[in-house]
């Protein structure tokens, strides 16, 4: 199955696709990414709701303590990981970069908190870059079609960006996170009437 041939069919799969977590501006989007580590797109939005209300920017985040924070966070599991991140990553935003999200991977990773993954996401979504966001839906799901055969993200990202073309990354990343979160489940995928059988490892029992 060509790169053209396989975009067509995630076209037809997920005709728009679109981040399922709210935000008003690129770094109400990184606090949203770091806490969906886990965590579902539904329960984030919930909590982020009452939490951007009052700390909505990188100064207003740094008046808590850690412990407020997490209890602010702390249905989305992980609060104390999740509410040192949010913290060490507003500070140096405030510190490095006079308090706007950075631009670069080079800049975005250079936040305590903030991780590859992350980084492409606000690369592709805040800021309409070309970049590949591999989680565990891109990583299962690259899998099984044959298109890596890593489960290194990093490398998982690299082999995915040789072999689509740049402008259709972005895009290839969301549908494949919703055909990962609605059809082609980790557990009991929905292989019915599936575009990708023939060349998919899992259905034809080569991969798990
Ligand atoms: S055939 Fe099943 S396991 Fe393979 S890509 Fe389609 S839904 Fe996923």
């Amino acid at each position: 199955m060509t790169n053209k041939q396989i975009v067509k069919d995630f076209d037809t799969l997920v005709p728009n696709p679109k981040c399922e977590l709210d935000y008003k501006s690129p770094y109400e989007l990184l606090i949203a990414v770091i806490l969906s580590a886990q965590c579902t797109d539904k329960r984030v939005n919930l909590v982020t709701e009452q939490l951007f209300k009052t700390y909505n920017t990188p100064e207003k985040m740094l008046t808590l303590t850690q412990q407020q924070l997490g209890q602010l966070i702390h249905s989305c599991g992980f609060y104390n990981a999740k509410s040192k991140a949010i913290l060490e990553a507003s500070k140096d935003i405030v510190e490095k970069f006079s308090g706007r999200v950075p631009q670069t991977m080079e800049e975005l990773t250079s936040l305590r908190g903030v991780g590859r993954k992350t980084a492409n996401v606000m690369i592709s979504e805040a800021f309409k870059g070309d970049a590949f966001a591999v989680d565990t839906h891109v990583l299962r799901i690259s899998n099984r079609l044959g298109l890596t055969t890593s489960k290194d993200p990093d490398k998982v990202e690299e082999d995915l960006k040789n072999f689509f073309d740049k402008k259709d990354w972005s895009r290839l990343h969301y549908q494949m996170v919703l055909f990962g979160r609605y059809k082609c489940k980790a557990i009991k995928p929905d292989c019915e009437n599936c575009p990708f059988q023939k060349i998919c490892l899992y259905y034809n029992k080569k991969e798990g």
